[in-house]
């Protein structure tokens, strides 16, 4: 059986990877010159089974409209005369009641930690290298306020059997020594010990030279132009070079997932909300964190790599704009400054923009929509996290059989409602 996937983004080729251990006959096919080019290339490196949760929860409308008053906020809209941000917007309101959000945190745990165990199996399997740390996460909170938050959103954790700890100040310091001396600076923390981190484009790089030893085809420098589908079925694939004939194909091209399926009548619920990234060398190691030290107050993450530390954050409304904005670099530089001024030259470091194909709950879109069309997109925040989890439960769809979890309110159907 033949498939073809549409996209080489970490989405795109975990799901390559998954398939061809299932036995099909996999083909990848990618306009960028490799894999993992977009945004899959310099997210912040979280694997953040744990950290799992929609943007959309209470309280975020009236956050948000404080945000968008302050300069260096970690939320930008740039209003759009297009009817798709209103529409994304107000759906993402729909989704910030205390019920709703409760429900998406679940989904998006299951999924998550279905993940961890997909990339244990994955690392066990190929001893696959990504610069990655099991070292937990450790969210900061500056005001007491944030730690009574976190607090009460510990239930959904517990539930989905995610280990955790409150940590005051002095437990701060001792998951992250380096934060020692602006310790004043905090009131305490949320760890995640089974959190993980690691470079997402060194991954899918690197999983892209394993599918093709297994003998996965990618096509890459190629523009897919159409999905062409005949007498209610999936049918072939049209790119600026040839037609792809086959049995299946999956959608994983992120933000572009929704134009792409546009004219086959599939209405995509999906935004792209662009973020941004700043990589920086470390001149000296002591002084940078050993894993990710997420700071919930300017909502940025700051992720260890062995030799470099990844700062990213910072969510902008403004269509498929791929501008590198100098505000935004500012926003992301003085929180290293902030926290860890002698990690490294914050001014010499690497300055990266990518689009989170977001949907308002959060959740990503796995399922079958037209029959032999698949979709394995939405990922948002947190598609180097669920990659795994999502590319094995896709491979279980596209082969009939039963998937390892719950996997029924993944799919689009539960926008159709
Ligand atoms: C600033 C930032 C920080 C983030 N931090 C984290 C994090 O710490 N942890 C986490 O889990 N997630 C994080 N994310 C989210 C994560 O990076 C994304 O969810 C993930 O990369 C999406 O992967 P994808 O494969 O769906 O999309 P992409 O990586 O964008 O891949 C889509 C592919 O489709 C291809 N494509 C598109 N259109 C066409 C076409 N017409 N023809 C051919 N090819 C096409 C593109 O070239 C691209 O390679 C972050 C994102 C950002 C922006």
């Amino acid at each position: 059986m033949k498939v073809v996937i549409l996209g080489a983004g970490v989405i795109g080729v975990t799901t390559a990877w998954f398939l061809n251990r299932k036995g099909l006959d996999v083909t990848v096919i990618d306009r960028q010159s490799g894999s993992a080019l977009e945004t899959s290339k310099a997210n912040a490196g979280q694997i953040s089974y744990g950290y799992s949760a929609p943007w959309a929860a209470p309280g975020i409308p009236f956050k948000a409209a404080k945000w968008l008053m302050q300069t260096h906020a970690p939320l930008a809209i740039m209003p759009s005369l297009k009817t798709e941000q209103w529409q994304w917007m107000s759906q993402m309101l729909r989704e910030c009641t205390k019920s709703r959000y409760n429900r998406n945190k679940s989904r998006m745990l299951r999924l998550a930690n279905y993940s961890k165990r997909s990339l244990a199996e994955l690392k066990a399997e190929t001893g696959i290298e990504y610069e990655g740390r099991q070292k937990g996460l450790l969210q900061i909170f500056r005001t007491e306020q944030q730690v009574k938050a976190a607090e009460k959103d510990t239930t959904a954790l517990t539930d989905a059997g995610t280990h955790y700890a409150l940590l005051d100040r002095e437990g701060c310091i001792a998951r992250e020594p380096a934060l020692s001396p602006v310790s004043g600076k905090l009131v305490g923390g949320l760890y995640l010990p089974g959190d993980e981190t690691g470079d997402c484009h060194l991954f899918t790089q690197n999983l892209a030279r394993l599918c093709e030893a297994h003998g996965v085809t990618f096509s890459y420098g190629e523009d897919v132009q159409e999905i062409v589908c005949k007498h209610g079925k999936f049918d072939s694939i049209q790119t600026s070079f040839s037609r792809y004939k086959a049995d299946y194909c999956v959608v994983a091209m992120g933000s572009f997932s929704r134009n792409m399926v546009k004219p086959l009548g599939i209405s995509l619920p999906t935004y792209p909300v662009k973020g941004y990234s700043l990589t920086m060398a470390l001149d000296n190691p002591d002084a940078a964190p050993q894993s990710t030290v997420m700071d919930e107050t300017n909502k940025i993450a700051l992720t260890r790599f062995n030799n470099r530390l990844r700062i990213a954050g910072t969510a902008e409304l403004n269509g498929f704009d791929m501008s590198l904005s100098s505000t935004r670099r500012e926003t992301i530089a003085r929180v290293v400054r902030d926290l860890f001024p002698d990690a490294g030259n914050i001014d010499k470091a690497d300055f990266w923009c990518g689009l989170r194909p977001m949907t308002p709950d959060g959740t990503p879109i796995i399922g079958e929509t037209i029959p032999g069309l698949f979709l394995n997109t939405g990922h948002g925040t947190l598609g180097w996290t669920m990659a795994c989890g999502s590319g094995k439960l896709v491979s279980d769809l596209v082969t009939g059989s039963k998937p390892d979890i719950e996997a029924g309110d993944f799919n689009l159907s539960r926008y159709l409602s």
